[in-house]
């Protein structure tokens, strides 16, 4: 079994002798679970925000650090940490306070709930936080209740949309290379955005792509109370459609560090009680909350939930939880109110209880055997793609690429595009489509060379499979699916794709059809030939041929020619590019020709790869 799991339960099973010994001796006693709401202050006034009342703009009552600092070392450890407000990002003290319930309450998994509209802030403290605190897991959700404008309309300001997906698409970045880094959205169905919410759901998922996409239905006394309300028919089919999606192994719904999916498989469990308490507005689960969770308000004041009465507050009994705290208390506050007590507390009720709920554990299980057959079929999917594309001057073409890319079926890419510092406005078009492709990344390379910027673009990198295209090429939808089914299909671990000009001269279409694509196939046994339209390659097989030689011509040719003798190579029959036919219009069809034949060909078969310093061969933009 996860050493991870392992350690989880081992220390859920001294957290329960624990809870046994204290609670027989009557000791004081703090709860593995605690929700601190950090801070009032929040930069947005959202319609459906239940803690519009205690929200300020500045709050002199607030915990200090010191006085933070004075509460962990009385508490005892802590299981899981949930950092929320307000937006907690306004705190410049965010990282020292995490950092303190790390090293003083062993805390193992945090998780941050934050609007997104601090992107700077939001990254930096999250790169400090997962360097302070090397064992630590951290989660971070960032809020997206519609796309654009109805995000913005809810959010109730202008731009919230765009710089939440700007935080949001920062934080995937990092949780790349980081797997103790989850980030998850996290929706909130209501009233203004029922009716929209299949195509956010599709948009998270096919789009953004979350580790988890976190649901929670608007509860309390919102800001606006017309918010309220929302159809439970709308809430359980979003919930059979993740369902449906994490079963089938078409969504990860899973945290990296989370090896089991156990999270996943309680997150499943709890919509579904959801809806049963929403519908049924009776209890579906004992709630635990006051024993294995607590909250803790900005001012001090400790609940047992977001819902319930004061248990007191900490500054008025020396800072210490473990006063406020014994089990046997709170479970008689808990026992009294039991009979009139439900909610669709999601944080607060359902995750915290599920454990203690012994008789949820055979659905558990079921649950679980369908999560993890999902996980199995997703495994055997290929892996993520890392697209590189190289850029000069590209204004006129490069649009296309990315329209074209943006509409892909097969959704797990990541795209790179690595410019020589154009100065058409390259850039500004390339940066016009972070929304639509959130996994776009634009690397300014001074130092020019078409080999060089394949090779900057493959070292940052993330997946294990590259694609290097042309920004002057476009393909249909279906492109990268086809693509990566021939690879696997064929146990490819270098391939090219077919291409067909963007041109209906007949010059072009002979070109094409009769000479560069059978001579193609015809070479890739024994000699292959290469356009830079498309060039797919395993990273494994790239590093063992060194990337593209920066000093030749001909380098892709020449470069898939050094992989194909290590790896299996082919030219794909059904992936292809359509590619501009500029590079025929400014040499000419027949000089272009001659060029290819005689040295693309017939010198490199005799006498190598041309040096670039021979300097024969002109077009090339990036030389
Ligand atoms: S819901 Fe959250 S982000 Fe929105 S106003 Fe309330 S505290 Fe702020
Ligand atoms: S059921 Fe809801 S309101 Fe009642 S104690 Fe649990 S979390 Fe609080």
């Amino acid at each position: 079994m996860d050493a991870t799991v392992l350690s989880d339960l081992s220390w859920l099973l001294r957290w329960a002798a624990r809870l046994g010994w204290n609670t027989v001796s009557r000791r004081p006693f703090t709860p593995p679970a605690l929700n601190f709401l950090v801070t009032r202050r929040c930069d947005l006034r959202c319609k459906h925000c239940f803690f519009w009342e205690e929200l300020e703009s500045q709050d002199p009552s607030e915990l200090s650090l010191d006085e933070i600092r004075q509460i962990v070392e009385r508490m005892g450890p802590l299981f899981s940490l949930v950092l929320s407000g307000g937006e907690p990002f306004l705190r410049k003290d965010l990282t020292e306070i995490v950092k303190l319930f790390y090293d003083h309450n062993r805390v193992k998994l945090i998780t941050i709930l934050t609007d997104g509209q601090l992107t700077d802030r939001v990254t930096s403290s999250v790169d400090r936080i997962l360097v302070e605190c090397p064992e630590g897991l951290l989660i971070v959700g960032v809020s997206i209740d519609g796309i654009g404008s109805l995000h913005d309309e809810i959010r109730q300001k202008h731009g919230a949309f765009d710089r939440a997906v700007a935080s949001f698409a920062a934080l995937k970045e990092r949780s790349r290379n980081e797997p103790r880094l989850g980030v998850q959205t996290c929706t909130v169905l209501m009233r203004p955005n029922e009716h929209h919410i299949f195509d956010l759901y599709a948009y998270l998922r096919d789009e953004l792509s979350p580790d988890r996409i976190s649901i929670n239905l608007v509860r309390q006394d919102p800001l606006d109370p017309s918010v309220s309300g929302v159809d439970p028919n709308v809430y359980l089919k979003l919930v059979r459609m993740i369902e449906k999606d994490t079963y089938a192994g078409r969504i990860r719904n899973r945290f990296p560090f989370d090896r089991f999916a156990l999270s996943t498989v309680a997150d499943l469990h709890m919509m579904n009680l959801v809806y049963a308490t929403y519908t049924t507005c009776r209890p579906q689960i004992t709630c635990y909350a006051g024993l294995s969770s607590g909250v803790l308000f900005p001012d001090g004041s400790v609940f047992p939930c977001e819902l319930r009465q004061s248990l007191g507050n900490l500054r008025e009994h020396g800072y210490d939880l473990g006063k406020l705290w014994f089990p046997y208390r709170t479970e008689l506050r808990r026992n009294k109110s039991r009979a009139a007590c439900f909610c669709t507390h999601e944080i607060d009720c359902f995750l915290p209880s599920l454990l203690l709920n012994v008789t949820h554990y055979p659905s558990l299980v079921r649950r679980w055997l369908k999560v993890f057959r999902g996980q199995r079929r997703m495994q055997q999917r290929p892996v993520s793609l890392s697209i590189v594309v190289p850029t000069l001057n590209e204004a006129g073409y490069v649009g296309a690429l990315l329209e074209s890319l943006s509409t892909q079926t097969y959704r797990n890419f990541e795209l790179i595009v690595v410019d020589g510092d154009s100065h058409d406005g390259t850039a500004a078009i390339v940066e016009s489509y972070r929304t639509r492709l959130p996994s776009l990344r634009l690397i300014v390379e001074k130092e020019r060379g078409l080999a060089r910027a394949r090779n900057v673009g493959a070292r940052a990198a993330s997946y294990q499979d590259l694609v290097f295209m042309d920004a002057d090429g476009i393909v249909d939808k279906d492109f990268l699916a086809t693509l990566v089914w021939e690879m696997r299909k064929k146990g490819l671990q270098v391939a090219s794709a077919r291409t067909k000009p963007l041109s209906r001269r007949m010059f072009d279409l002979f070109f094409y059809r009769l000479l560069l694509d059978p001579g193609m196939r015809l070479l890739q046994f024994f000699f292959p030939i290469v356009t830079g339209a498309c060039i797919a390659v395993t990273r494994e097989l790239f590093d063992a041929v060194g990337g593209f030689d920066e000093t030749i011509h001909f380098e892709d040719t020449a470069f898939v020619k050094k992989a194909a003798r290590q790896g299996r190579f082919r030219v794909l029959k059904g992936a292809c590019v359509t590619t501009s036919v500029r590079r025929l219009d400014a040499d000419g069809r027949v000089r272009t020709l001659w060029k290819l034949i005689i040295y693309g060909v017939v010198r490199r078969l005799f006498r190598g790869e041309k040096p670039l310093s021979d300097g024969f061969y002109t077009f090339g933009k990036f030389n």
